[in-house]
This record gives structure tokens, sequence and C-alpha cells, in this order.
């Protein structure tokens, strides 16, 4: 965005602009991420210790004295739902604290940033205020881009390809070899394969799997049980007559895209500056090779979204515009003693590369990272059998219990987890990780004191630092 960019927009939304001055310049940031990935524990931390400014060392307008006060403001979306900052927040810091409701939909929060100019004017001309405005969504809708680029054909060869030697897949594979699509359509037997489906999207989801579309099947909000959500892949038929299932579930993927995923893009994602794609890496490294695969695959995947040179449709969507800077950031770093945050940083690095690699990727300037919105635990280094062990320990969600772990090692070299991909491939983190379920910390009530993060500074400075 330069100042001209600004303008359109502003003379775009006046309407929605009640008092801001004209030339308030604001900067969207898109917070996404898989569902359970941390975006609403990263908004919530985030715009706690923003408004607090204490844990902000490395976001330079902070670190500088910039900033003079940041508040909460209606946000200039009216017909989008409003990110519950308050709820979520007194989830985290009760005396009792609990983590959030997650992302089921998206949602927006604008965050005002009153600053001290900096430079040679900065003695001269007074304090200016940027907006920072929120928008959360789920990661799932994302990856529905590729859908607008495959026929009902295509996309059903491609799921059926890539989950048939699922184990989770089973139930429903056999459902879809015995179905005729060539037969009338029956509602039942339509919806029998939608819920079928839609169960195996929800157990892949839940074992790392990323590759979950369509994503609103997940997540449904208020389209549940309504016709373009009651579809599912079948094998391709060549010559399906009218009024047959394979006739109606592709004319239900077509509406799907029209009506849901195209409006998504064009409305929400187009109008997006700056983009933090929030990965849940551990977890996908825990559940092992095949979730590693499949993760890096969907980076490439998300990554395409970024880049509409390459897609007619999506540069048709998105009028022109683009997301200038794009962080992808390995969420829940506090599960890991902080000797191991270079591998797993690597190993982001890694997989972003790779993911800019596979997307031919040109445009959006982009870095990787490792980060814990809100840290659950403190580093401990324990003796055991005779070597240091480095761990973590935390408060533990269900006992209410303190607790230490070792997750195991990762590897310092990225390749000998990303590159073997298929045999012998080996696995990481089976130690205790999978016991690492801890409560958020208890926080300090001294003012100014934000919510404890590991590198959650460092990010903010990164998206949107040189906008301060
Ligand atoms: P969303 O679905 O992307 O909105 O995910 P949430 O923000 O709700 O996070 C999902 C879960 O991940 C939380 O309930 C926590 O259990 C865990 N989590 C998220 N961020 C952190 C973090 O910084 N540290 C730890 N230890 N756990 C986290």
């Amino acid at each position: 965005g330069t100042i001209a960019d600004n303008l359109t927009r502003r003379v775009e939304n006046a309407g929605a602009a009640v008092s801001e001055t004209f030339f308030e310049p604001v900067v969207r940031l898109g917070v996404t991420g898989l569902s359970r990935a941390g975006k609403t524990v990263f908004i919530t931390s985030l715009v706690a210790n923003l408004i607090d400014r204490g844990r902000m060392a490395q976001l330079a307008a902070v670190s500088q004295g910039r900033v003079l006060a940041a508040f909460l403001q209606p946000q200039p979306d009216d017909t989008l739902p409003r990110f519950d900052y308050e709820t979520h927040l007194a989830a985290m810091t009760g005396s009792d604290p609990q983590w959030p409701e997650s992302t089921r939909a998206i949602s927006e929060l604008r965050l005002s940033l009153r600053l001290r100019s900096g430079g040679l004017l900065g003695g001269i001309s007074g304090p200016r205020t940027v907006h920072l405005d929120i928008v959360d969504y789920p990661g799932e809708w994302l990856l529905d881009l590729s859908l607008l680029s495959r026929s009902y054909s295509e996309w059903s060869q491609q799921m059926l390809d890539r989950i048939a030697d699922r184990p989770l897949a089973r139930d429903f594979m056999s459902l879809a070899r015995e179905t005729d699509g060539n037969t009338k359509l029956e509602e039942p037997q339509a919806q029998a394969l939608a819920q079928n489906y839609t169960a195996y999207l929800h157990a892949a989801r839940e074992a790392g799997f990323s590759d979950c579309t369509p994503g609103r099947f997940l997540l449904p909000g208020d389209l549940a049980g309504s016709p373009v959500l009651t579809f599912a892949p079948l094998l391709p038929q060549d010559k399906a007559a009218r009024g047959t299932l394979w006739r109606e579930m592709e004319r239900r993927y077509d509406a799907y895209k029209r009506q849901v995923v195209r409006p998504f893009f064009r409305d929400h994602f187009s109008r997006i500056d700056r983009q933090v794609v929030l990965v849940d890496a551990l977890g996908a490294i825990h559940a092992g090779p095949k979730a590693v695969e499949d993760l890096r695959r969907t980076m490439a995947e998300v990554l395409g979204a970024f880049r509409p040179g390459r897609n007619s449709m999506l540069t048709s969507l998105l009028g022109g515009k683009r997301v200038d800077k794009i962080l992808f950031a390995a969420t829940k770093a506090d599960h890991l003693h902080h000797t191991q945050h270079p591998q797993l940083t690597a190993i982001m690095e890694a997989l972003t590369r790779d993911a800019r690699d596979r997307a031919d990727f040109a445009g959006a300037e982009t870095a990787a990272m490792s980060l814990a919105a809100l840290r659950a635990t403190v580093e401990e280094t324990r003796e055991h059998s005779g070597k240091a062990l480095n761990v973590v320990r935390g408060r533990l969600l269900e006992t209410g219990k303190q607790a230490a772990f070792y997750p195991g090692e990762l590897p310092s070299d990225p390749n000998r987890l990303l590159a073997p991909a298929r045999e012998g491939a080996e696995q990481w983190l089976d130690a205790e990780y999978s016991f690492m379920k801890f409560a958020p910390a208890p926080l300090s009530t001294r003012p100014g004191d934000g919510p404890p993060h590991i590198r959650l500074d460092r990010a903010a400075q990164f998206l949107f630092g040189d906008r301060l």
C-alpha cells in the first residue's frame, strides 16, 4: 500500500468509515491457519500485548517509545462478526485460566495505534493514528481455492487418489466404490455420502492431515445441512445422465464454488495486506511422516492463494490487489526447550522454501518463525541417567498438576524430517509429546505485563512494524 491505494480503499469503504479521518492508514492483517493451529490465542495475546506494550521489545515502534496509545475501536465492516476479544482474554486470564473457544468462522477486530512520528519530522508533526484491522479466518477456507480451478470430476479423482490408502478413509472409500453415480438421485443416499465423507474429514484433521476439502464441511457455520454442503467425491463418470446422483453432486459442487468459495475470496481475502499463516508444525511432526508430507503440500497450496498471477480466476476475483508480506509461524513453541527452537525454525524455513519452490512463487516477502502466543511452560534442566536433559514444565489441563516433559529431539538437519517422506521416514517427537496438554499459566497482574509469549513481538515487527 501506497497512500493512493489506501485512498482508493477509503473511498470504496466510505460508507463504512464512520468518523475516521480521511488519511488515517489502515493495515489489514489476515490471521489464518488450520483449525487448532492457534489463531484465537494469537490474536488475543497480540492485542493484549499491544494494549499493554509491556512485552513487545522487538516491535520497533514500542522499543522506540513511539506508541502513545493502543485501543479498540468499532471495526469498519458492519456485517462481519466481531472477534470476541474480551471473552477470549477473560478465559485466558481468569483465576483458573483456560484456553479460549477456537475460531469457527471469519471475524474481525480493529485495534488503533496512536503513534508519535519517527524520523526527521517526528518532532514537528503531531501524533498520527494507524488502524490495524485483524481478520481471523479458518485456513480450511483457503484450501478451497484449489477447487476453483478444478471441475467436480477432477477434484473427485484427486481426493480419491490421495485418500485411497489412508486407513481412516476405509469406510468412505468402500462406500464410494460401491456407489454407482449413474443412478437416479435419492436424497438419503447423497446425505449418507456427505456425512460419511465429512466424518472422514474430521478424522483426518484429528490425525494431523491438512488436505481436507471442502473446508466448510469441517466448519459449516450456518450452511450446515444445506445442499451446497451435501456432496462428496465420487468415482468419475463419463456420461452420467441428467437427474443422476453424479450430476446432482456435480451441480452442488459448482454451487459451492460459486456461492461459498468465490464470495469469500472476492469480499474478504482480496482486501488483506499482510498475512500470518499459523501452523501446528509440532502436532504434524508428532503425528508422523505422512502428516508432515501432507503439511508441506498444503503449505504450497496456501502459498498458491497468494500468487494470483498464475491463476486467472483468482486474479479477477482479487481485482489486482495482493498481499505484500506473509509469515509462516510454527505455534506452541513453548512445548520445546529454547535450545530446540532453532531446529523448529529451520524446519519451518525449509517448509516455506519448499512451498515457494513448488508454488513457483514470486510476489510477497515471506518469512518463517517459531513462536508461542501464550507461553504455558517454564524451562528446567534435569539430571537423567547421568545426562542433563532440557525439559519444559507446566500445569496439566486435566489434573491441574505441575508436570515436566521431554518431548524428544528434533533433527538439526530439517531434511532428515522432510526429505524422506516416503519409506523409512523417521518418526520424531514420539516420546512424551502426546501428554503435553498444558493449561495457560496464571498471569502476572502487574500493569504493563501482557500475556507471556515467545517471539510474538518479532512476528508483529515483521508483519506490520514497517507501517508504524
Ligand atoms: P484456532 O482453532 O486456530 O483458533 O486455535 P486456538 O487459538 O483456539 O488454539 C488451539 C489450541 O492450541 C489451544 O486451545 C491450546 O491448547 C493450544 N495453543 C494455542 N496457542 C498456544 C501456545 O502459545 N502455547 C501452548 N502451549 N498451547 C497453545
